[in-house]
């Protein structure tokens, strides 16, 4: 059989302007549909003196209000629904570090949507029908299992459900099934390396590695990739706009993340004014859906940091935009002593000490209004603090203290990685 490059050829290398004319249709329809079917959404567009026939261009969508997480918290549980309540098959929730949770629910059409992303996406990273794909997110309320499940289904791979947990099984799993791919998120492929390392297991056949929800370094990418001989893949997505996948990946020619530009308008919006920005500045990602009828979005502020790299046909061949890997949450920006970071860069930073393990954790001490940040880091024999803190000296321009820990002692959660710690300082 004929290797698929693309899981839908004509959708994703529509030309610039068959790609245009599709999302002003879809823009219209969405704004029509919220508008007409949401007392939230009329109430919104109502207030800012939008009726639906004022979408005469896709230039329009800059007269739109945007939408924010707050009001996801806000019209929790169902309020932004547009569709009849006995139209909803399935919903998913996240609830972050703070505040009240985020539902998104779903048609059986906007379950078809999120599986023709995720198909799109494991059809990208190489996977092929038939191959087996073994899905470690949890299944449950957050949408990474389910979202590989379904996007499996539609590509016709064998799909391996084991959830999160019991690594060493996982691990077994993979090898008497031939599991050919693997979604994750990072810090569970690192949990898998130290398993293999601890137990002194052979390395299981995987090739493909898709990994979503947490941000990594390229350096973090790049020892997975090694220790595990596999491609890694960085998917987008998240449950406000339909789930992982929704919102594209990055393909073999790693020259940013294929946004579904079928599927969704992208902007590049300045996190402060909200004013729009141009190609290759740095700023907030805000995601309008175009074909999703349960809880659609219109300008919807993701808070994610990026900046679009292309328009141009990839490598690759396909031709919808391509923005950054994400930086950072606007959110997570940590402010030390006058200069701004992402834990990101403290990880890539950390990643390139050589001994240096992939377990590590920020931690900011308060003390008395002052800000002061400590490294907690395993790492083989041999490597200092000292080593820690000249390095980060080097990379963000000030030095934090650097703790050495021994393999395996710093704590580990399920599910995404916590890296950041705010206390107190006595
Ligand atoms: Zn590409």
């Amino acid at each position: 059989m004929k290797k698929l490059q693309y899981w839908n050829e004509r959708m994703e290398t529509l030309s610039r302007d068959e790609l245009a004319a599709m999302q002003l249709k879809g823009l219209q329809w969405t704004v029509k549909h919220a508008w007409a079917n949401s007392e939230f959404y009329h109430r919104r567009l109502s207030e800012a003196n939008i009726e639906p026939g004022d979408i005469r261009d896709l230039d329009n969508i800059r007269d739109l209000p945007f939408l924010t997480k707050d009001d996801f918290r806000d019209q929790y549980p169902l309020n932004m629904l547009c569709m009849p309540r006995s139209s909803i098959r399935e919903m998913h929730m996240s609830s972050g570090s703070t505040g009240a949770a985020i539902v998104m629910a779903y048609t059986e059409a906007d379950l078809a949507q999120w599986a023709e992303c995720m198909a799109r996406c494991q059809i990208m990273a190489g996977l092929q029908p038939g191959d087996a794909i073994q899905v470690t997110p949890t299944f449950g309320l957050f949408n990474g299992g389910f979202g590989f499940y379904h996007g499996a289904r539609r590509a016709g791979l064998f799909t391996i459900p084991t959830s999160s947990g019991n690594t060493a099984r996982q691990i077994k799993l993979m090898r008497d099934f031939k599991v050919r791919g693997i979604g994750s998120v990072v810090s569970y492929a690192t949990r898998i390396i130290e398993m293999l390392d601890e137990k002194g297991l052979d390395l299981p056949d995987l090739e493909i590695g898709i990994f979503g929800a947490e941000t990594f370094s390229d350096e973090m990418r790049k020892r997975v990739e090694t220790r595990l001989g596999i491609k890694a893949f960085d998917i987008y997505g998240m449950t406000e706009t339909g789930g992982v996948g929704t919102t594209g990946m990055d393909c073999e020619a790693r020259c940013g993340i294929h946004v579904w530009e079928d599927q969704y308008i992208t902007e590049i919006v300045d996190p402060e004014t909200g004013a729009p920005l141009p190609d290759g500045a740095v700023g907030e990602v805000v995601f309008t859906s175009l074909t999703r009828e349960a809880i659609p979005v219109i300008r919807y502020r993701t808070r994610d940091l990026t900046r679009v790299v292309s328009r141009e046909r990839c490598a690759c061949g396909r031709t919808s935009l391509r923005i950054d890997r994400i930086e950072g949450r606007c959110d997570d920006m940590l402010i030390v002593k006058g200069v701004n970071f992402f834990p990101k860069q403290v990880e890539q930073a950390l990643m390139e000490i050589p001994g240096v393990l992939p377990e590590y954790q920020i931690i900011l001490e308060n003390d008395h209004g002052v800000t002061d940040i400590r490294i907690n880091v395993e790492a083989e024999e041999g490597v200092t603090g000292y080593m820690v803190e000249k390095k980060l000296k080097e990379r963000l321009g000030f030095s934090p203290k650097g703790d050495i820990f021994k393999p395996g002692t710093l704590p580990r959660g399920e599910g995404k990685a916590r890296r950041v710690f705010h206390v107190d300082k006595e």
